[in-house]
């Protein structure tokens, strides 16, 4: 594997934890955008929001991007890259970009097991599964719209690393 491949869905689909499984069987490295990051910028996304406000995130999320992409790794993105064409492009361009989609109750089931406020703060300061349901319903499109592949990420973990390796045709490691 050469390209990098983009993981793009919605908080709690997974690209983190698919991701890491994926890298490790591909044998290639893992970055994560959002933590990559926190890591730089020493705060947490919740800090950096709270004190520049979202413009400045996005503006230092599109940063982040460009600095991870490289060949043979396999990159989980921030649940908002998407909403910036330039990003969508870039992502299009560079590597091959896979939709992690699973259904709202899906995801609502897994944010309120796991709510990692640190790393997502709210986005519409509602419950999370209206927050979700909102949130998906704006931006399904547009993962669509940058997705090379589109995979089932209600399933297993392993299985959605298997989907995506069918669907880019990767052997297992
Ligand atoms: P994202 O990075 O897309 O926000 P994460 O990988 O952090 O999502 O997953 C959010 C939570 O859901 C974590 O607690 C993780 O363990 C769980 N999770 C992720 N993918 C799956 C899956 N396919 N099946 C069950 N639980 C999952
Ligand atoms: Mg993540």
């Amino acid at each position: 594997m050469t390209l990098p491949i983009f993981l793009v869905g919605a908080r709690g689909c997974g690209k983190t934890t698919v991701g890491q499984a994926l890298a490790l069987a591909q044998g290639c490295q893992f970055i994560d955008t959002d933590f990559w990051l926190q890591e730089t910028a020493q705060q947490t996304i919740a800090d950096i929001v709270a004190r520049d406000g979202w413009e400045a995130f996005r503006a230092r999320e599109t940063e982040a991007l460009k600095a991870v992409t490289a060949p043979a790794r396999v990159i989980a993105t921030g649940g908002g890259i998407i909403l910036s064409e330039c990003n969508r492009h870039f992502m299009r361009e560079k590597g091959i970009v896979v939709y992690l989609c699973a259904p709202v109750a899906v995801l609502a089931d897994r944010l309120e097991a796991f709510p990692e406020e640190g790393q997502r703060p709210t986005l519409t300061g509602k419950p999370i599964s209206e927050e979700v349901s909102e949130v998906l319903a704006l931006r399904d499109a547009l993962y669509r719209e940058a997705a090379h592949h589109v995979v089932n990420a209600a399933q297993s973990p392993d299985q959605v690393v298997s989907d995506i390796e069918a669907a880019l045709q990767l052997a297992r490691a």
